[in-house]
C-alpha cells in the first residue's frame, strides 16, 4: 500500500508545507485521508486520473483538514470525472460539506459524478471494497466544545481517527488528538503495521511513551510544526529512550512511501 503525504503541516500556515492530506493508493482503490492540502493540483501535476480518489475521509471541521474539499470537487468536475466519490466522516461534517458544495455552485446535477455520503459511527466497522474502516473518537475538540458548544449547537465538535484494515493488515490514521492515550483502544486491538500520526498537540515524548506499550510496527509522523522539520534523528532518539522499538519516519510533503 502506497501513502503520499500531500501535506504535513499542522494548523499553522507553513511557508513551505501544505495542511493535512494523505493519499493512500492500492492496485484497486485510492483514499484521501483529510483534504486540507491542495490535492487537486497534486493530482493534476502527477497526471493521476480524475477517478482518484475513490474515497475521501474527513476527520473533523478544522479547515486544515477539509478546506480544500470544494476545490477538489470543482477540479474533478472540470476534469470530467464520472466515477462516484465516496465521502466518509461524522454525520454533521458531511451535512456541512454537502451544504458548502451547494453554496459553491457545485450541484449534484452539474458535476457529472455522484457523491455518496457515508456517515460513520465510531466503533462500527464499515466494509468498502477490500477495505474495512472503523472510526474511533478523539478528544481533539472536547475543550473547544466545552467553551462553545452551547453558543454554536449546529457546529460539529466530533473528530474521528480511523482504523483501516486491508489484506489482513492494520493501519491507523490518528486524525487530530488531544493526547496519544486516545489511541490506546485501537492500538491494543492487534498488530498495527503503520500508525500515521499527528505530532502537534502534545509533547513528542508522549507519543512514543504510548506507542511503546502497543504492537505498532512503524510510526509515520505528519501534521507537525515547522520547528520539527529537520529533527527526525532527535525524534528517533526520543523513541528509543521511551523503549519504542519500531520504525519512526518523519514525513515530508509529496513524498511517496510503501507502508
Ligand atoms: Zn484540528
Amino acid at each position: 500500500m502506497r501513502a503520499i503525504f500531500l501535506g504535513t503541516a499542522d494548523g499553522h500556515t507553513s511557508a513551505r508545507r501544505e495542511h493535512s492530506g494523505i493519499l493512500i493508493q492500492t492496485p484497486e482503490t485510492s483514499i484521501l485521508l483529510d483534504c486540507g492540502a491542495a490535492a487537486a493540483r497534486f493530482l493534476l501535476h502527477k497526471k493521476i486520473e480524475a477517478d482518484v480518489p475513490e474515497i475521501l475521509w474527513i476527520s473533523h471541521m478544522h479547515s486544515d483538514h477539509n478546506g480544500q474539499v470544494s476545490s477538489l470537487i470543482q477540479s474533478l468536475w472540470l476534469r470530467t470525472r464520472r466515477a462516484p466519490l465516496h465521502v466518509f466522516g461524522p454525520a454533521e461534517v458531511l451535512m456541512a460539506m454537502k451544504d458548502w458544495l451547494e453554496k459553491c455552485l457545485l450541484f449534484p446535477e452539474l458535476i457529472g459524478f455522484p457523491i455518496h455520503w457515508h456517515a460513520i459511527k465510531p466503533g462500527k466497522p464499515h466494509v468498502h471494497g477490500q477495505f474495512t474502516f472503523t472510526a474511533f473518537p478523539t478528544q481533539h475538540l472536547h475543550s473547544l466544545a466545552s467553551h462553545f458548544k452551547r453558543a454554536y449547537p449546529n457546529t460539529c465538535f466530533d473528530c474521528y481517527g480511523v482504523l483501516l484494515e486491508y489484506e489482513g493488515k492494520r493501519y491507523v490514521y490518528s486524525a487530530d488528538l488531544a493526547h496519544p492515550s486516545e489511541l490506546a483502544p485501537v492500538l491494543k486491538g492487534g498488530k498495527v503495521n503503520a500508525l500515521l500520526c499527528e505530532l502537534t498537540h502534545f509533547p513528542e515524548r508522549d507519543l512514543f511513551q504510548e506507542v511503546a506499550q502497543h504492537p505498532v510496527q512503524s510510526v509515520w509522523i505528519t501534521h507537525y510544526p515547522d520547528h520539527l522539520v529537520r529533527r527526525e534523528a532527535e525524534l528517533k532518539l526520543i523513541a528509543r529512550e521511551e523503549k519504542y522499538r519500531g520504525e519512526v519516519h518523519l514525513m515530508h510533503d509529496r513524498v511517496a512511501h510503501e507502508i
